[in-house]
């Protein structure tokens, strides 16, 4: 085998194509020394430093989803035994059922032939924290939504997000797959109401790093307020912004954690385009799909994580 450098890092890659591919881990083992260090970035179960060929390798031999890693960059020139190889490398995965794409640097030190220490540096942290994240933690949701039959009335079916709250893991990957969805939306705003929007709302807006506007029912909000009526089953029912709510921004992400009706989520709406701002989604955890509140909301764009088809 050509021992240089770059031809060992290459061949590394090919042979990790193979085992992803369900092939077996050990020639990938024989192109790393004993002592090999990994330097994992970011949350997942194996982010940190490792030694040892299998501190990482069990892990990746066991998600077989980074197939189709292509390597894009060499460096030129000659290498000699120590030095560090970098390369671009893009990934191209299935993961669960959505194709993704994301690149990384990795940066090889190889001594003797074998890989000797990598480091992964991920162009887009937060995106590549997200998808190991989702490789690391294939959590249904659904597993997470408890169904409270009679409440708060009888013959509604509540669909009770406390026990997702309450698991750490599927808090996260709810969270980080609403802020998937918002990202490409160029959101300035996430509006929310009480109590339950709140949640989800303010940590979405931290993982975004936009303002956070909160949307309350009348008499809670101190300052000088405009309001939206909405119908509910019974009666009717009011929401309220601060006349100030939209300084921080124009496009605004509604959320809540449950679409039912639509009705509370089309006075969101009307109270940011009162102020000016364009509701550029509205994404929630849960969606009655069967109470046709996507449909009140059209042409606006709805997504959620879970939907439930009947009751
Ligand atoms: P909507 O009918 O879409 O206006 O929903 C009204 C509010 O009640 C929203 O904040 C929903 O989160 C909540 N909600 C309505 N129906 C349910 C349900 N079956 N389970 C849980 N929350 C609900």
């Amino acid at each position: 085998m050509n021992t240089s450098p770059i031809a060992i890092v290459e061949e590394l890659h090919r042979r990790q194509a193979e085992m992803y591919a369900g092939g077996p881990v050990e020639p990938v083992k024989e192109l790393l020394d004993e002592g090999i260090v990994w330097h994992v970035p970011g949350r997942s179960p194996i982010a940190g430093d490792h030694r040892g060929p299998n501190a990482v390798l069990d892990y990746f031999s066991r998600r077989r989803a980074i197939a189709n890693g292509t390597m894009r960059m060499t460096p030129k020139g000659a290498l000699e035994d120590g030095d560090a190889v970098a390369m671009l490398v893009d990934g191209r995965a299935e993961l669960g059922g959505e194709a993704v794409e994301w690149s990384t640097v990795g940066v090889y030190r190889i001594r003797a032939g074998r890989i000797a220490e990598v480091w992964l540096v991920p162009l887009d942290a937060q995106r590549f924290d997200e998808l190991w994240s989702r490789q690391a933690s294939p959590v249904d949701l659904r597993d997470h939504i408890r169904d409270v039959p009679d409440f708060p009335k009888p013959g509604i079916v509540f669909k009770d997000i406390t026990p997702l709250l309450l698991d750490p893991t599927a808090f996260d990957r709810a969270l980080r797959d609403l802020a998937g969805h918002a990202r490409p939306l160029d959101v300035d705003l996430i509006v929310s109401a009480e109590a339950r929007g709140f949640i989800f709302g303010g940590a979405l807006a931290r993982e975004l790093g936009v303002g956070f506007v909160p949307a309350r029912k009348p008499g809670k909000l101190p300052y000088e307020t405009i309001s939206a009526r909405y119908g509910l089953e019974y009666g009717v029912d009011e929401l309220q912004l601060h006349v100030d709510a939209l300084a921080g921004g124009k496009r605004v992400l509604i959320h809540d954690d449950v679409l039912a009706t639509g009705g509370t989520c089309k006075a969101k709406i009307e109270l940011v385009e009162q102020l000016g701002g364009e509701v550029v989604g509205c994404a929630f955890v849960v969606e009655l799909a069967f109470l046709g509140g996507r449909e009140l909301l059209a042409p606006h764009d709805v997504h959620a994580l879970v939907r439930f088809e009947e009751q």
